[in-house]
């Protein structure tokens, strides 16, 4: 019996290894000069000038930042893809907004922009721009339409950490871009999420947010030290990122581009073994600029369950994202439009096993465990 294949393996080499024993030898474990470096690394990735990328403790506390660096509060709304991930819905919630559910294309899985421009409403502050997989949702549309209505765009980019469009960076459309680190992620800091904003007063206000309302200097902060007085003139929370999590996250961002050529030949290799079997849908790309986080099919005919089953007994191990927004009992009343194509593809969509450096032999064995499952259903 070969072994189970799981959905999600992080790949923590000797590389990783070395840098949180070093983090940890250094004996400042909160937040200083790793987070620095973190920060700054990221920034050289994503193309970003200036210092304007602020790192948290989580991709979930990142987004609930988001809203109140953009003056979201209690009486707005915040539209966002039904299919999105839970952090979005609840960090809209965490700042006293209300959600308002909007269908995503067909094509990108990402939000529907005609869709949501025709659920603006005067208390609309904010849209969410997520990019499914890895594939960038239609950004460019997005932030047209947004700019039209006066209401900004938030781009959760946490599948597409170096993915790119018209040849820029995931940074480069949103007013505000978030990403996360969490243990699945392209890159993990175990824990972990980034903000990047346009201003230096965003960036001092995140500062002051993310370490308790303290005035700290985050300068000070970053060569290990701290200061013993300082005001606290406003609300904040504990969602720094600690030095020992920024040194995981630093030692896997140089491995990115690795990480992302092997997920992509991956992927190419589930899109040409799957290509001619009857009943599935492939990502409609050929992954060229995607970053790819996870690899996902649609399976149709009311045939997904079925075929995590048969995959489980092969040992292929299987996820679905998501489970609609709109579905869960918390957001039951939250407004929405017209959910048609997130309602049927929330019933297809299946997960694949996608790892870094991934070998084709793995590739070929859940490919070929999926065309037989599916074989076994139409025989059935
Ligand atoms: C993972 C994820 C988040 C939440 O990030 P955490 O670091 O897990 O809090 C938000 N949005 C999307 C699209 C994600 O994939």
């Amino acid at each position: 019996m070969s072994e189970r294949i799981p959905v999600f393996k992080p790949y923590i080499g000797v590389d990783t290894v070395k840098a949180a024993v070093d983090a940890l030898d250094l004996g400042w474990l909160g937040m200083g000069s790793y987070v620095r470096d973190f920060e700054a690394g990221l920034g050289s990735i994503l193309g970003v000038e200036g210092e304007r990328v602020v790192a948290v403790n989580t991709g979930t506390s990142a987004l609930h930042l988001a809203m109140l660096s953009l003056g979201i509060g209690p009486g707005d709304e915040v539209i966002t893809p039904s299919f999105n991930n839970i952090g979005d819905f609840q960090a809209i919630r965490l700042a006293g907004a209300e959600p308002v559910f909007c269908d995503i294309d067909e094509e990108t899985l990402g939000i529907d922009v005609e869709k949501a421009e025709a659920l603006i409403s005067a208390r609309t502050k904010a849209v969410i721009g997520m990019d499914y997989a890895g594939i960038p949702c239609r950004l460019d549309a997005l932030k047209e339409m947004a700019a039209r209505h006066d209401v900004k765009v938030i781009h959760d980019a946490a599948h597409a950490l170096g993915s790119r469009l018209h040849g820029r960076s995931m940074a480069a459309y949103g007013n505000i871009t978030v990403f996360s680190f969490d243990p699945v992620k392209i890159i993990t800091s175990i824990d972990g999420g980034a903000l990047v904003v346009e201003t230096a007063a965003q960036v001092e206000a995140l500062h002051r947010y993310r370490l308790l309302g303290m005035d700290q200097s985050a300068r000070r902060m970053y060569t290990n030290e701290r200061a013993w007085t300082y005001d606290v003139a406003d609300r904040g929370f504990r969602y720094h990122l600690a030095n020992l999590h920024a040194s995981i996250g630093l030692s896997q961002l140089e491995l990115l581009g690795g990480f992302i050529e092997t997920r992509r030949d991956a992927c190419r290799r589930y899109a040409s073994l799957l290509a001619a079997v009857e009943g599935l849908k492939l990502p409609a790309t050929d992954f060229t600029d995607v970053a790819p986080f996870i690899y996902y099919v649609r399976v149709g005919g009311g045939r997904r369950d079925d075929v995590i089953r048969a995959l489980g007994e092969a040992g292929v191990d299987t996820g679905i994202h998501w489970i609609p927004g709109h579905n869960f009992t918390f957001l039951r009343t939250c407004r929405r439009g017209e959910l048609s194509v997130t309602d049927r593809i929330g019933r297809e969509i299946l997960t694949l096993p996608l790892h870094s450096f991934m070998p084709a032999s793995t590739v070929e064995r859940v490919a070929h465990a999926l065309s037989g499952a599916i074989a076994q259903r139409r025989a059935a």
